[in-house]
Parts: structure tokens; sequence; C-alpha cells
């Protein structure tokens, strides 16, 4: 048995009046958040003349400088649970600690800047609640929130409360959040699980994902995309189009905008679905998955939707990845962002120079190799676990590390 956190995601039917209780929460995450900032940046600046005056960095520390303000601040403060500025201090505590630990080298990945103020209507809508009354009902239908009280959910909870039910886990905690028109409730939970162990050598599997299909797996199966997501990319196309063609700052292009976050966000409750189909299968049936890097540099310079929509599929996709190979007792590699997995030949290893999006098949100039470009991608990403386990992977769990291969032994 092993303990892990895990999460409960379910969409709500609030009633009007709780409509606004849960937008007021998020309201007040937002608002102490931003006086977090705001007093931050001023202590910056005193800091600078008198290097005496302290700056609160972390949670406890702005949640003493929050308690003293906030009757002057926001006099309105009971109106919301301490949970809802409290989160939104745990937001900014951690920005911080994400801006100074990147400065100092000891964070991995993209540089995180200083935080920026939030929004209203550009920032997510969301706020967490740590203590007090959260419940899943025993009916399966409600949940209990801190001072919002008891909400509908839209559908059952039946396999977190059965889980709850016999034990086996612990909340730990309840996000509530907004997405286009629809409220949700996460909650973060211990679990108990039991992880097989695999024996013999394992299977690998190569996962290319698409626009035009869900995935290419390396054994040449495509998993086609469901019919109503297919429906929903159709209409995103067009509505993209219209947004595109409506005035800057029009009443018109606002309900566009509207409609458009709408069916965007349907669609990705679409293919969440379909991806938690696959990965499931794939996590369970393989002992080990390669998927390809994201690209996120690449990903916020490129602007076609084709390259967004396969690259957000290819987050989701390795989120779930990464905790179902756990676990199953599977295992997952992440091919090196700039391992050329499209543009290589998975006969010859031969590299094709430039590949645009348009291209669907790989043609190798080298051994003459005809293959569906995806397809061609999932054996590379597949022969990649081989030259992994030939570099003594047994011994070493490669699980999340990047891994790059120097295209072993192949040439031009
Ligand atoms: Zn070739």
């Amino acid at each position: 048995m092993a303990l892990v956190t895990q999460a409960y995601r379910f969409a709500l039917d609030p009633t009007p009046r709780q409509r606004r209780a849960l937008a007021s929460h998020c309201g007040a995450a937002r608002v102490a958040y931003n006086w977090g900032l705001r007093l931050v940046k001023l202590r910056l600046e005193q800091r600078r003349l008198d290097s005496t005056v302290e700056v609160p960095w972390t949670l406890p520390t702005l949640r003493r400088e929050w308690n003293r303000a906030k009757q002057e601040v926001a006099p309105w403060w009971a109106e919301n649970s301490k949970e809802a500025y409290s989160s939104g201090l745990d937001g900014l505590a951690r920005a911080l600690k994400g801006f100074s630990d990147s400065k100092a080298g000891r964070r991995k990945g993209r540089p995180v800047g200083f935080p920026h103020t939030k929004r209203k209507g550009r920032c997510r809508d969301a706020c967490r609640f740590t203590t007090g009354q959260i419940k899943v009902l025993a009916d399966r239908r409600h949940v209990q929130l801190p001072r919002i009280g008891v909400l509908k959910t839209h559908e059952s909870t039946r396999k977190l409360a059965r889980r709850l039910e016999k034990d086996t886990a612990r909340i730990l905690a309840a996000t509530i959040s907004r997405t286009a028109d629809r409220w949700f409730v996460s909650f973060t939970v211990e679990v108990q699980r039991a992880i097989p162990t695999r024996t013999g050598k394992p299977t690998v599997i190569g996962v290319d994902v698409g626009v035009r299909h869900l995935a290419t797996l390396s054994t040449g199966a495509t998993i086609a995309n469901p019919r109503a997501l297919q429906r929903s990319l159709r209409k995103l196309r067009r509505l993209n189009r219209e947004v595109a063609r409506r005035k800057p700052k029009s009443r018109r292009r606002k309900q566009t905008r509207r409609r458009l976050a709408r069916v965007y966000a349907h669609a990705a409750n679409l293919r969440r679905d379909a991806l938690h189909k696959l990965t499931t299968t794939l996590a369970t049936d393989h002992g080990i998955v390669v998927v390809e890097q994201l690209n996120l540099t690449g990903m916020l310079r490129n602007r076609h939707l084709a390259r967004v929509l396969s690259d957000s599929g290819l987050a989701e996709l390795r989120r779930q990845l990464t905790y179902k190979t756990a676990w199953y007792g599977s295992q997952l590699i992440l091919a090196d962002r700039f391992y050329p997995s499209s543009k290589t030949c998975s006969a010859c290893g031969w590299v094709k120079a430039k590949l645009t999006l348009a291209e669907r098949t790989f043609s190798c100039k080298s051994c003459g190799l005809v293959l569906d470009r995806d397809l061609n991608a999932a054996r590379n990403l597949a022969k990649l676990a081989e030259h992994v386990a030939q570099s003594g992977w047994e011994t070493k769990n490669a699980r999340g590390a990047d891994v790059r291969p120097g295209l072993a032994g192949l040439t031009a």
C-alpha cells in the first residue's frame, strides 16, 4: 500500500445565491492576493532606504499583515470564509517563492518572473479551502464547503464517497474554480493505493498526440477523437475566425469571445475524458510509456490553433500519465523536447531538415520509407525507450527525467 495524493473534480449545480457566494470567495482571494502584492512592492521600496524593513514573503507573515490590515482594507471581510483570503495570500507566497527560487537557480524550467496583479475577468477564478466543514455528503449528490454551505453536484460523487466510506481516503483540501460559465469543486485527497509490481521484460509503447487523431501509438493503432470533440473543433475554428472579424472592444466581440470560451471548455472536457480512457489503458497494459516533452517556449510563440490544441492535449496526457504510471507500477519516459521525433526516419534514422505541420506523411530520402507522420513519430518515441534500456535503465529509474539519446548511432 502506498499513500498517493489524488484529485477528484466535480461540476457543480449551484443556486443563483450560491453562484454569487462562489464568485465572492474567488474575488476575495484575488483582493487579498493583490493587496499582498502591493504591500510587498511597497516594503521592497522602503527597504532600499532602510535595510531593517521586513518584507512579508511567506504565508504566515503575509497572513499576519493581512489580519492587521483587513478591517481597513476590506471592511466586508466577514462576508467570506477566512480561507478565501488565506487562499489568495497562499497563491502569492507560492508565486514569490517561485520567483526567488528561480532567481537563485533552485528551480528547473523556464525563468519565473515577479508576480503580476490579478485582473478581474482576466485571471483564473479559484479559491482553496483547507480547514473547516469540507464534506462529501452521503447521498452522493451534494458537497459541503465552509461558509458556502451545501452545494448540489452535477454528477455523482460516488467514486470519492466510496473511498471515504471505506476509510481509504482523506480530504486534504477543496478548491472551487470557474471555467467559462461552469463552477467546479476539486478535492485534494490522500488515498491508500495498492501499487502492483511488474516482473519480466517490460513492453514499450510510444505515443504521439495530434489534432486529427487523439493519439497515434507506435503499434500502428490510432485512437480517434470522439465525434463530439470533432464537432466542437470545427465550431472552434469557425468562432475563432468570427472573433477575428469583430471590431475590437465591441459588444459583439465580447459575446463571441464568451461563446468561444464555452466551446473551448467543452472541447477540453471531451478531450480530457477521452485521454483518461487512453492513459489508463497505456499505464496498465505497458511497462514503459514514452511521450514527447512539451515545448513551452514554442507553444507560446505559435499562434496556430492546431499547434495550441495538440500542445494542450500533450500537456494533459503527460499530467495523467505521470500519476497513472506510478499507480500501476509502470514507467513514463519523457523525450527531450529537442528530440526530433517527427523529423527522424523511424527505419534508418535519416533526419529531415524541415517538416511543416501540413505534411501528413513522412517520406525518407535515404531508405525510401513512406509512413504516416504521427506513426513515424510514435515509433521514434518507442525506440527511445530501447535506447534508454540499453544504457541501463533497469538499475536507474528514469521516471520523470529528460532523456536525450543523441540519436543512438544514427547518422543522416
Ligand atoms: Zn529512412
